[in-house]
């Protein structure tokens, strides 16, 4: 089961997930910038300051070849060694188990529960034929992922990984509400969509430790879309006008909740 840690942004991502069969030691592997952490069940149980030597060591791991970060690494990996080998830790096996057993049932709830909430359907806009408009023209109609509006206000459009209720990763594509426009032209929205699955196809780089998202490469693809100097002109002179009047407005909640509530009726 995985959780997700991010302790700066320039940071990279750092996804641990527990695995009772591990005993004795933890497994990293870097994927586009982010690092996939398996640890034994027992770590579930570790206090904050066992969680941040284990992501200073992920952290440090990056760079191994560096002498200061070597001996740093020494440093953090006793504390973990530590706690992994004391003797408090014998904890009965039926317990962690229970534990475990919950654990799963709670995370693939609040993953079922999260799905639910995407609606590609905005107030004026749909993402759905956008992105399959988008796929058709650029990726043979081949991207998956799921998509939605940011809830508030916010100007920032993104592409992120989630997990389903059965732990299968999944790209989630979520555009700025200030996209969700009567007068918006596909080809605008087509921009901001195109933009976010060029994440899914070009990931980000990692040189020095850290981590790059529009790469060189990235920046050519993007240049592709046909309205691309359209979209950028509209993203940033529009967009945030556009903004700024819907923050004036109150949020359209109440209308929303009482159509849901007309709705039970
Ligand atoms: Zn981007």
């Amino acid at each position: 089961m995985w959780h997700q840690l991010n302790l700066f942004e320039s940071e990279p991502q750092i996804q641990l997930c527990y695995n009772p069969r591990r005993k004795g030691s933890w497994l990293v592997t870097w994927k586009g910038g982010q690092a996939h952490v398996e640890l034994p069940l027992i770590f579930r149980f570790a206090p904050s300051e066992i969680d941040n030597a284990l992501m200073q060591w992920v952290t440090l791991s990056q760079n191994k070849r560096r002498a200061k970060n070597k001996l740093l690494l020494k440093q953090w990996e006793s504390i973990i060694f530590g706690y992994l080998r004391s003797p408090h830790l014998a904890i009965d096996k039926k317990h962690l188990e229970e534990e475990w057993r919950l654990f799963n049932l709670k995370q693939a709830q609040s993953a079922r529960i999260r799905k639910n909430r995407y609606k590609p359907r905005g107030n004026h806009q749909d993402l759905t034929p956008v992105f399959s408009w988008i796929n058709e023209m650029f990726f043979n109609s081949k991207l998956e992922a799921q998509l939605t509006w940011t809830r508030g206000w916010s100007g920032t459009s993104y592409h992120t990984q989630r997990k389903d209720e059965k732990g299968k990763l999944y790209d989630l594509i979520c555009i700025s509400r200030g996209y969700d426009q009567p007068d918006m032209t596909k080809e605008i929205l087509g921009g901001v969509v195109y933009h976010e699955c060029l994440h899914i196809v070009i990931p980000p780089k990692i040189a020095e430790g850290r981590r790059f998202i529009h790469t060189p490469e990235f920046k050519k693809a993007e240049k592709l879309y046909p309205w691309y100097k359209d979209w950028v002109d509209w993203h940033k002179n529009v967009l945030p006008v556009k903004l700024r009047n819907q923050k004036r407005k109150p949020l359209k909640t109440k209308s929303w909740l009482s159509l849901k509530i007309k709705s039970l009726f």
